[in-house]
């Protein structure tokens, strides 16, 4: 995947997805991010993501710039720079990124 197929992927990227338990079918809305959920009816663990020595998926690459961001070796600049995002976004709603899917966007109050 070149950067601006990442990217575009990216833009595009739900915050969450539904899984169903492989036992009772319950639905769980689980976060991209993480690795498994328990079922809350049945408490059967479930794995939403491969693990490997070298990740293949978006989740991966994400994890990675999570990682680098939050090395201490410019960590204050990211926390600069989100700052001013946020600030942006405030003052700027429409230039929001397209994707605002999942549940993050929606704890704005407007
Ligand atoms: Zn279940």
């Amino acid at each position: 995947m070149n950067y601006l197929d990442f990217i575009e992927t990216m833009r595009a990227l739900p915050h969450f997805r539904e899984f169903g338990c492989v036992k009772c079918g319950t639905r769980h809305r689980v976060h991209i991010l993480a690795w498994g959920f328990d079922c809350v009816k049945c408490k059967i663990r479930h794995k939403t993501r491969r693990e490997g020595s070298i990740g293949t998926e978006i989740q991966d690459a994400i994890d990675a710039v999570l990682a680098w961001a939050e090395k201490e070796e410019g960590k204050d600049e990211v926390q600069r720079i989100l700052a001013w995002r946020a600030k942006m976004n405030e003052e700027e709603p429409d230039e929001d990124p397209p994707a605002r899917g999942g549940g993050a966007a929606q704890s704005r109050s407007r």
